[in-house]
């Protein structure tokens, strides 16, 4: 249902590639030899965000095959139990027995359910709509999705504690992601606080030890979060912050927007084009 991931033999080429070509380093070491002209050539940081057990699962073990430093950065409030919206959307339309599907109460008209293809499509369009509604909208949405297609059921996607615990027993750094991964723009900036530093506080307890970067939920300077947000990270204690920007880290930018971006390409040599191209900002 999600045919833009990786899939495990992508990621473990991906890997490959980055532990030939490029320095892959932790965030820490990358952030302070950007501050002090340190930072070795084609420096590149691997950060996955959310906190899916496949990270545990399918990743951890091909990264510790590459020797390969890597962040997680996690929404808190899915440790263990529960499943985002959007994947709630995508288990109830992959398990939806019926041939299309008509929602009353939103404009989506008739989605064709009838192939994989359609599904996704469906997923696509119900998804990139919802993303923007408020939080208990998309939820009253997704739960009519759920009746609707009568499935409802969490799928066990997400990290649990012991999960967490083993990631930095393996040296991987935890980040936090918020909670309940709201997008800040959307949400009351009382409610936006909340979540940036109820995030730190409950990662820091399960993983007995500092939460020290934060990743915006969605990304996007300016859509789905502003300068309220990148004060109320700061304030929160987070040493840097990332977005969904594309491209590479420059020196003397700034440690709260920092940019990144999902280099999901298909073949090794566009892969590895795209990643030059952002260190060398071309
Ligand atoms: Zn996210």
């Amino acid at each position: 249902m999600l045919p833009n991931d990786p899939d495990i033999s992508t990621f473990r080429w991906q890997m490959q590639l980055l532990s030939s070509f490029f320095n892959v380093i932790p965030l820490d070491l990358a952030l302070a030899g950007l501050r002090d002209g340190t930072i070795p050539p084609r420096a590149v940081c691997i950060t996955f965000d959310d906190g899916y057990r496949s990270i545990h699962d399918l990743a951890l073990p091909i990264l510790l095959e590459y020797e390969l430093p890597a962040t997680v950065f996690v929404s808190s409030g899915y440790i263990g139990h529960g499943a985002m919206w959007n994947d709630r959307i995508i288990e109830a339309i992959r398990g939806f027995e019926g041939g299309s599907l008509d929602l009353p109460s939103v404009d989506f008209g008739v989605l064709s359910c009838g192939t994989v293809l359609d599904r996704q499509k469906a997923c696509e369009t119900i998804i990139g709509s919802a993303k923007y509604l408020a939080p208990d909208l998309r939820e009253s949405l997704t739960r009519e999705i759920e009746m609707h297609c009568k499935v409802s059921i969490e799928p066990n996607l997400m990290l649990t504690k012991s999960m967490l615990r083993a990631l930095v027993g393996s040296g991987i750094e935890i980040g936090a992601h918020t909670v309940s991964h709201p997008i800040l723009s959307n949400v009351s900036d009382e409610s936006a606080r909340r979540e940036i530093a109820e995030s730190k506080r409950v990662l820091e307890a399960t993983i007995d030890g500092d939460v020290r970067y934060f990743a915006y939920p969605n990304g996007k300077f300016g859509k789905d979060f502003d300068l309220r947000h990148v004060k109320m990270v700061k304030d929160a204690g987070f040493e840097a912050a990332f977005t969904s920007s594309s491209g590479g880290a420059a020196m003397l930018g700034d440690d709260y927007q920092l940019c990144r971006c999902m280099p999901w390409d298909r073949s090794p040599a566009a892969f590895g084009i795209r990643l030059f191209r952002w260190l060398y900002g071309v």
